[in-house]
């Protein structure tokens, strides 16, 4: 027997309330093992329950049916069907196998069955029409069983019935969404014991016919929505103030808990409100700048492609040089990585002959390969002091206690959104007939019913950036039928700081350069470091290239290739490639080895033949148009700073940026929230209109089908774009009306460079999680040394 129960409060849960008696007991399974630890701690009587995850529960299940069945991991499953793309559907972009792959595991959750999903492939682009169907005859033919196979598995044994099942209670708890597989099983489970779904009672008000919890049995329930009214006092602050602000409420309120406007906490929004001791628990990326670190080795040594077991002993001597240090000097992450990427690298070739050769593509798989393996570690400060004040964020409001507690909003948190959609209209009504389809809406009803529970409890007084509720749509609706009392705290005028790294008192009043006002957003810090007492650890070493060093040359030899002619010539780039190396080794006194050199000229080389042809093409199809590389702002009396790239044609323009690999180009998104200026910054200031501009971006050397390119938003940039084989993503942005976009991103400059040279204070707040671990003045400053 299945049943919804709908609860107005979720202690009814923890109070084990919608069972039938007080003795009774249950097996609670939630989605993540977070869920299950907050609601151990939470049950009222724990010697009742039994709280497992989902997936345990899964494959006890399995284990219980057929011992024999080997539940695939992604990671698995991503190897093998990349080496299945490699051997039929190589000539599409290697990025076109990672959008199939997720979409791939997404269908599967809608319906095993390949008949009901090809309704949807036509939507999509070729590549993608091509390989789910051969994915799909794979996953027949040799019987893999994935998370949803299994649950079909699962279903079918439960219908028929399983030897030695009791009867027993089970209770879903916490599951912001269920797919169809999972769907089917949990209702053959409730076939022969006893289910329930417990769900808000104000969010089931609100939620439509195809949303996860109509897909079970529930009564319709015909009561007015209940209104929420809750009057909580509230301080304010201005922009980047906040831990300012926060010592000063902490100097007149007694607080116990924080709540981040988070979904989940980063340790970067911990440390940055930690002004007393205090406890909570992150993720701690311990691997992600050693990954990268190998991977960029391993493409360098692959370069066009290598024998897989050439690939494999470099990987070996790597490690066996790690190991081979002090143990002081023995860098444990690095070996780490390095072993996984053997591993990877070693089952990887045992899948396929087609895979004994290496190229770019099945690096970027070892890539992902590794991130879904490398373990998934936490950080948790340790303190003997009794009193710790605890942080959560929104998706942990479950775990909060009864006690008096201060909510932080800033607009560098990543709250929870109200809209959007990752499918087509189209897609969308299809999809919604095989299974619910998962509504960011509904996830964030019921965050929001969660956050007024704690309202409710009358404990919690807000802190929230000034102006940012009224100008953001989500934040708005998050906070309907809230009056904010505001709440001012007078201080003396004369303010002191302690002042721990003596930052504070200088400003800065020379011109500003893209790299300097990124290094601003990024962390007022880091610029004080960078830019007015220079603390930059010079990594320069005769026997080495850095990156920027050898990105610098790949510049060079593209412009001084274009210097000499306008058409392909292998011979001209191999000469400029000597001719600029040469010069390069010799000013800076540079005395590489043998295999060192041949593996930097073979990239610069490679590279540089890929920017070359880049812009060849551009001009092939342009014909008339000018190019000039390392050009100066326009405006040099304000700004500093020299744009790779311009290419002129006609009375139009494209800006374009060289990148050494997708690494250093930032996505869509950072640019359209002018979290990553630099292209926005020379669209203002190269010296001519915004809508003259037909296309600007990022071009990736290493791999040119990678780069970034923006249209100038009218249909002008897109015909040109198109004209030079450069595809237009169809999906919308903010871009789509780049001249609002523009306007916008000028006032937001113009408020940045304002605030940089009022600036004196200089404080460590890094906008990002990855802004420390890149920063190369951490090793001066308490934050980044975390
Ligand atoms: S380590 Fe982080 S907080 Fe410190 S200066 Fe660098 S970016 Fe800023």
């Amino acid at each position: 027997m299945l049943s919804v129960y709908l609860y107005e409060n979720s202690t009814e849960i923890y109070n084990l309330e919608p069972l039938g008696n007080s003795e009774e007991k249950v097996v609670v399974i939630c989605p993540h093992p977070m869920a299950a630890d907050s609601l151990r701690s939470r049950i009222s009587d724990p010697s009742r329950a039994e709280v497992i995850t989902i997936s345990k529960f899964s494959s006890d299940l399995l284990n219980k049916i057929d011992e024999e069945i080997i539940l695939k991991r992604k990671a698995d499953l991503l190897g093998q069907l990349a080496t299945i793309w490699k051997k039929k559907l190589s000539d599409y972009a290697a990025d076109s196998f990672f959008d199939s792959f997720n979409l791939f595991t997404e269908l599967r959750g809608y319906s095993l069955d390949f008949e009901m999903i090809k309704e949807v492939l036509p939507s999509y682009d070729e590549a993608i029409q091509k390989s789910l169907p051969i994915y799909w005859m794979y996953f027949e033919q040799l019987g893999i069983v994935d998370e949803h196979k299994a649950n079909e598995i699962l279903s079918h044994h439960l219908k028929i019935g399983i030897s030695e099942e009791v009867e027993t209670t089970y209770l879903f708890w916490g599951f912001n969404h269920i797919n169809s597989g999972q769907i089917d099983f949990i209702n053959s489970l409730a076939i022969r014991n006893k289910v329930i779904i417990p769900f808000p009672k104000e969010v089931f008000k609100q939620t439509r016919p195809g949303d996860w919890i109509r897909w079970f049995k529930a009564d319709e329930l015909r009561e007015e929505l209940t209104e929420f009214k809750r009057d909580v006092k509230s301080y304010f602050f201005p922009k980047k103030r906040l831990a300012q602000k926060l010592k000063e409420i902490l100097d007149v309120e007694e607080v116990e808990q924080i709540v981040l406007a988070e979904k989940k906490v980063t340790l970067d929004s911990c440390l940055e409100v930690s002004v007393l001791p205090t406890h909570f628990r992150t993720t701690a990326d311990l691997f992600s700048a050693y990954t990268k670190r190998a991977i960029d080795e391993i493409e360098s040594v692959v370069g066009e492609g290598i024998e897989c077991e050439e690939l494999i002993s470099c990987v070996k001597s790597k490690v066996a040089f790690e190991l081979s240090k002090n143990i002081e000097e023995k860098n444990f992450r690095l070996i780490k990585v390095y072993s996984s990427l053997l591993k990877i690298i070693t089952d990887y070739k045992a899948l396929s002959d087609d895979n004994e050769f290496i190229k770019f593509y099945d690096v970027q798989v070892v890539r992902e390969i590794i991130s879904l393996n490398l373990p998934r570690d936490y950080f948790a400060p340790i303190s003997n002091l009794e009193k710790k004040i605890s942080i959560l964020g929104l998706n942990e409001l479950e775990s909060s206690e009864d006690v008096e507690s201060i909510f932080l909003l800033t607009d560098a948190y990543q709250g929870v959104k109200k809209g959007g959609s990752k499918y087509q209209e189209d897609i969308m009504k299809f999809l919604s007939s095989l299974g619910p389809i998962q509504r960011p809406e509904l996830e964030f009803l019921m965050v929001r019913e969660k956050f007024r529970e704690l309202l409710d409890k009358g404990k919690i007084i807000f802190c929230i950036q000034e102006g940012l509720v009224e100008s953001d749509r989500s934040w708005s609706e998050f906070f309907r039928g809230v009056e904010f009392l505001r709440e001012e705290i007078f201080t003396p005028k004369v303010e002191t700081f302690r002042n721990v790294l003596e930052t504070e008192g200088r400003s800065f009043d020379q011109k500003v350069s893209a790299s300097k006002l990124q290094t601003y957003i990024d962390c007022p810090k880091k610029f004080f470091y960078t830019y007015l007492e220079r603390k930059e650890i010079d990594a320069s070493n005769s026997k080495d290239l850095r990156p920027n060093e050898i990105g610098s040359l790949e510049h060079e030899v593209i412009e001084k290739y274009f210097d000499k002619v306008r058409n392909w010539d292998e011979g001209v780039l191999r000469e400029t490639v000597s001719e600029v190396y040469k010069k390069f080794v010799e000013e800076n006194r540079k005395l590489l080895s043998e295999v060192k050199e041949k593996i930097s000229l073979y990239e610069i080389y490679n590279y540089s033949e890929n920017g070359v042809k880049y812009i060849l093409n551009i001009l092939e199809n342009m014909v008339g148009s000018e190019v000039s590389f390392e050009a100066f702002l326009a405006d040099k009396e304000f700004v500093s700073g020299r744009i790779d790239c311009i290419i002129k044609f006609e009375d139009k323009f494209i800006i374009l940026d060289f990148k050494r690999s997708g690494f250093s180009i930032p996505s869509k998104g950072e640019i359209e929230k002018y979290s990553k200026i630099q292209l926005p910054f020379y669209l203002k200031h190269f010296g001519g209109e915004i809508q003259d501009v037909l296309f600007w971006g990022f071009v990736n050397l290493s791999n040119t089908e990678e780069s970034l390119l923006i249209h100038g938003g009218h249909e002008l940039g897109k015909d040109f774009m198109e004209r030079v084989g450069l595809g237009v993503k169809t999906r919308k942005s903010a871009f789509d009306d780049l001249n609002l976009w523009f306007s916008e991103y000028c006032e937001f400059e113009d408020e940045v460079i304002e605030e940089l040279k009022k600036e004196t204070l200089w404080r460590a707040n890094p906008s990002k999680d990855d802004v420390c671990t890149f920063c190369s003045v951490s090793n001066l400053c308490t934050r980044g040394s975390v």
